[in-house]
């Protein structure tokens, strides 16, 4: 087990400064152009892919950094570059958890660099669960997937929505209802390969901020996947399955369910990328405060000013600790006993939407303008109190991890 501490190792610092500098260089410069365009911006993908970023080898050694601050470091840095860029260099990262979580070594080796693809033809992967009618109720899906014996195929119909690349990914993970019965946990999740027959982009959504990504819905009409592209193997699925149904039967122990197990390592990832959003509204606001003038003295002279930039940091500070210690716990294998990843995705997340509108109140008209990045900051941080789980329902995680009750 890593020690915990404060201090990021020589390595890390060198790999910090390395994504800073693409963050401050090729990410910030492009995010006004990319926003107005509303549009995947392909050409900085595979900026990152030619220099290593945009790869599996590099998430993989974040990943598996054992002090677990590798992936948070990395998310902060990218996403202080600029959200909505980040998030379509990062996007393909929660797809590829998808299978790291739920593949067998097979299933990993095969998709995940089809997820990639490489600096030449780059390829993005979406994640699909939520569905118009399924978003914090992951357990009324209602995509289905049927299993033909004969072919040894599944059978994918259904329609999901608020895919992160949905529809513009080679390889789309799908999670599905196997057995209507279970509830959440007659769910499994699928892979649907590049170019197969039936699966669509349905509408793409206008969004209020992290525009540079694309959120698609994804239309699954009779998609036919081989045996082989349930996540984890049909044995596994099987014993999985008889199991809820015992405990069903006996009055109902919870079990996690796939897509579940995907949200709770995803989410102190999350608390980092508001983290790095926070940073950077900050960042600008305390460099404004400190050369615009008003009644004849810098406006940072006033206590009023001050003293929101003093909060503002001591948020940041406090939630990058809290994404910290649930990274570290992760990677170590502690049990969350206090839902501490909720927590940290929760803190953070509420930490990017106050501090960015105290960057925009900082800079005043200006911070109101598309002329002053804090603006598009402000727009961006409005998601990380929505998507990988509201903030509501990280408080009923929190909550009932720590009473115990089914606080509803
Ligand atoms: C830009 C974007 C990208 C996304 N990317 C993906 C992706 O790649 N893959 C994917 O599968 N999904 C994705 N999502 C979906 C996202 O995870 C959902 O939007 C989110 O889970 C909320 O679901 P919902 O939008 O249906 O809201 P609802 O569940 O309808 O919630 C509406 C409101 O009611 C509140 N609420 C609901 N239930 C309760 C309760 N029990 N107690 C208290 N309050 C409650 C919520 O907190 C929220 O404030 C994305 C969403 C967006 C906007």
């Amino acid at each position: 087990m890593a020690e915990f501490t404060m201090e990021l190792n020589d390595e890390q610092k060198e790999v910090r400064d390395w994504l800073h500098g693409f963050a401050a260089d090729v990410i910030r410069p492009a995010a006004a152009e990319w926003d107005e365009r509303e549009e995947t911006p392909w050409p900085v993908i595979q900026e990152a892919a030619k220099v290593g970023i945009y790869s599996l080898d590099f998430y993989a050694q974040q990943y598996f950094d054992p002090t677990g601050l590798g992936i948070p470091m990395a998310m902060e840095e990218l996403f202080w570059g600029d959200a909505g860029i980040a998030l379509s260099i990062v996007g393909t990262g929660l797809a590829a958890v998808g299978v790291l979580a739920n593949g067998t070594e097979e299933q990993i080796g095969t998709w995940i660099p089809q997820m990639y693809g490489d600096a030449n033809d780059v390829k993005v992967a979406a994640f699909c669960s939520s569905e118009p009618d399924a978003g914090s109720d992951v357990a009324s899906m209602r995509t289905r997937a049927v299993y033909d014996e004969a072919k040894d195929e599944w059978v994918l119909n259904g329609t999901k929505t608020w895919a992160t690349n949905g529809g513009i990914a080679n390889v789309h993970v799908v999670v599905a209802v196997v057995d209507p019965e279970l509830g959440s946990k007659g769910h499994a999740s699928f892979i649907v390969p590049p170019n197969t027959p039936g699966l669509s982009q349905g509408q793409k959504f206008k969004k209020h901020g992290i525009r540079a990504s694309h959120t698609a819905e994804v239309v699954l009409d009779n998609v036919r996947v081989p045996g082989s592209c349930l996540l984890g193997g049909k044995e596994k699925l099987d014993q999985r399955l008889a199991r809820a149904r015992e405990r069903a039967k006996a009055g109902g122990e919870r079990v996690k369910n796939a897509a579940m197990a995907t949200f709770e390592a995803s989410r102190p990832a999350v608390g980092a990328m508001a983290v790095g959003t926070a940073r950077a509204a900050y960042e600008v606001a305390l460099d404004y405060a400190r050369t615009r003038e008003q009644f004849g003295r810098p406006i940072i002279d006033n206590q009023g000013v001050a003293f929101q930039l003093a909060d503002m940091r001591t948020s940041i500070d406090a939630a990058r600790l809290l994404v910290w210690r649930a990274s570290w716990m992760a990677i170590n294998g502690k049990q969350f006993t206090a839902a501490e990843g909720s927590m940290s995705k929760l803190f953070a997340s509420e930490t990017a939407k106050k501090v960015t509108a105290q960057a925009v109140q900082i800079l005043g008209g200006n911070g109101y303008t598309r002329e002053y990045p804090v603006e598009r900051m402000h727009r961006d941080a409005a998601i990380y109190t929505i998507f990988e789980g509201t903030s509501e329902i990280q408080r009923l995680v929190i909550a009932r991890t720590l009473s115990g009750m089914s606080i509803r």
